[in-house]
C-alpha cells in the first residue's frame, strides 16, 4: 500500500462540518480497504476558530496546513461573525491559507451528471454530457495590483483606481498547470484575455503561445476574448475542454460555467500552488458553496460538492485517478437511483438527508470498487 498521505480537514462553519465529515468517510473507506493510507488531522478555521482562539486561523493550524499534502476545507462565515471588523472576519482564515500556501491556480470543473440535466436553466442538448475545467489565476491581476485606492480630486470629486498587472512568471506558472491538465484530458486549451484592449492581455496571449510552442505542441491551443468566452459559455459550452484565464475574468467566467450545471451543492474546486523540490504541490480543496447558515445543523446540506472536492484531491494531490473516477461514478449512480437532497430535489425523486446521501455514496462505492 502507498505510504501515508497527510490530509488536514478544516470543516469551518455552518454546513461545513456536516459536508466535510461525509467526504472524510470516503478517505476512511479507502484506508480500510487498504487502497491508500491517509493520516487525517482536523483543525479549526473561520468563525469556529474565532470562537475558540480569537483568530480565524491559528499559527499552529497554519503550520499543520503547510506540512500537509492536501487540505479539505468546508466553508467559513455566518451571521454570528458579520459585525466583526474586516481584518478579524472568518474569511481572513481562508485568505491566509490561500496566501501562505501560495495557491495561484484555482481549478473549477463544470460537469453535468445525466441525472441532473434537468436542473440546468439551459436546454438539455446544450449541457448534456458537459465536462469542462476552468483554471483561474488566483493571486495576481487587478485584485492585487498597485497602485490602488480611492483619492480625492481638486474639484471635490473622487477617483477609484485598480491596476491590472501580470508578469511573465505569473502567466507561465498558471499556463503550465493548464497545459499539463489539458494533456490529461482532451488536449484542448483555450486561453482567455482581452488582448484587443489591454496590454496585460497582449502579454498573457504571447506568453501562453510561447509556452505552447516550446513545450506543449501536443495540446491544441486557441485564444479567445473574455467577452466572447462569456457568450460561448452559454451558447455552446461543450466546445471547451480546459480554459485558462486571469483572476478577474476567471472569477466571472467560472461562476457562469458553474451555473450551467444547475446547483451550488454539486460544485467542487481545487486551488494548487507551486511544486516543491520533490514535485509535490500545496493544495486546498473546497466546495464552491458557502456555509449556508439557513440550513446549518439540520442534516439538510448536500454533501456531494465536498465529496467531489475530495475526488479532486485524490486525482490532483495523490495521483489516484482511478479512485477519483470511482468516487465520481458512485455519486453518479447515487443520483441515478433518484436520491436527492433538498437543493437538487426533482419531482418523483426521493428526498434524503446529508448523512443518508453520504451512506448511499459509500454503498455505491463499495459496489463499484
Ligand atoms: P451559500 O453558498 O452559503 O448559500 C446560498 C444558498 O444555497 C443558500 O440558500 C443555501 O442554503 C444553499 N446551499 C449552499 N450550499 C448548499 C448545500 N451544500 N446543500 C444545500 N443547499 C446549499 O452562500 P451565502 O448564503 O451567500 O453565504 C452564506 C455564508 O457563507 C456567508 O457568511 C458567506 O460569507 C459565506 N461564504 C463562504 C464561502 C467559503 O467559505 N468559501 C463561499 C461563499 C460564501
Amino acid at each position: 500500500m502507498p505510504s501515508n498521505k497527510k490530509v488536514l480537514l478544516l470543516p469551518g462553519d455552518g454546513i461545513g462540518p456536516e459536508v466535510t465529515h461525509q467526504a472524510a468517510r470516503i478517505l476512511e473507506y479507502f484506508d480500510k480497504k487498504r487502497i491508500a493510507s491517509f493520516d487525517v488531522k482536523e483543525g479549526l478555521v473561520g468563525g469556529a476558530a474565532i470562537d475558540k482562539d480569537s483568530t480565524p486561523v491559528t499559527d499552529a493550524t497554519m503550520r499543520i496546513a503547510m506540512e500537509s499534502d492536501a487540505v479539505l476545507l468546508g466553508a467559513v462565515g455566518g451571521p454570528k461573525w458579520d459585525s466583526l471588523p474586516f481584518s478579524q472576519k472568518p474569511e481572513r482564515g481562508l485568505l491566509r491559507l490561500r496566501k501562505d500556501m501560495e495557491l495561484f491556480a484555482n481549478l473549477r470543473p463544470a460537469f453535468v451528471f445525466d441525472a441532473l440535466v434537468g436542473a440546468s436553466t439551459l436546454k438539455r442538448e446544450v449541457v448534456e454530457g458537459l465536462d469542462m475545467l476552468i483554471i483561474r489565476e488566483l493571486t495576481g491581476g487587478v485584485y492585487f495590483g498597485e497602485p490602488r485606492g480611492i483619492t480625492n480630486l481638486p474639484d471635490g470629486s473622487r477617483k477609484g483606481v485598480n491596476t491590472q498587472v501580470y508578469t511573465t512568471a505569473e502567466i507561465v506558472r498558471v499556463a503550465r498547470i493548464a497545459f499539463e491538465l489539458a494533456r490529461k484530458r482532451k488536449r484542448r486549451l483555450c486561453s482567455v484575455e482581452k488582448a484587443n484592449v489591454m496590454e496585460s492581455g497582449v502579454l498573457w496571449r504571447e506568453e501562453v503561445q510561447k509556452l505552447h510552442d516550446s513545450e506543449f505542441k501536443d495540446v491544441e491551443l486557441s485564444h479567445m476574448y473574455a467577452d466572447n468566452c462569456a457568450m460561448q459559455l452559454v451558447r455552446n459550452p461543450k466546445q471547451f475542454d480546459v480554459i485558462v484565464t486571469d483572476n478577474l475574468f476567471g472569477d466571472i467566467l467560472s461562476d457562469c460555467a458553474a451555473m450551467l450545471t444547475g446547483s451550488l451543492g454539486m460544485l467542487p474546486s481545487a486551488s494548487l500552488g507551486a511544486p516543491d523540490k520533490s514535485g509535490v504541490r500545496k493544495a486546498l480543496y473546497e466546495p464552491v458553496h458557502g456555509s449556508a447558515p439557513d440550513i446549518a445543523g439540520k442534516n439538510l446540506a448536500n454533501p456531494l460538492a465536498s465529496i467531489l472536492s475530495l475526488a479532486m484531491m485524490l486525482r490532483y494531490s495523490f495521483d489516484l485517478d482511478a479512485e477519483a473516477k470511482l468516487v465520481e461514478r458512485a455519486v453518479e449512480s447515487t443520483l441515478g437511483q433518484g436520491l436527492r437532497t433538498g437543493d437538487i430535489m426533482q419531482a418523483s425523486m426521493k428526498r434524503v438527508a446529508t448523512i443518508e446521501m453520504g451512506d448511499a455514496v459509500l454503498r455505491e462505492l463499495a459496489k463499484l470498487a
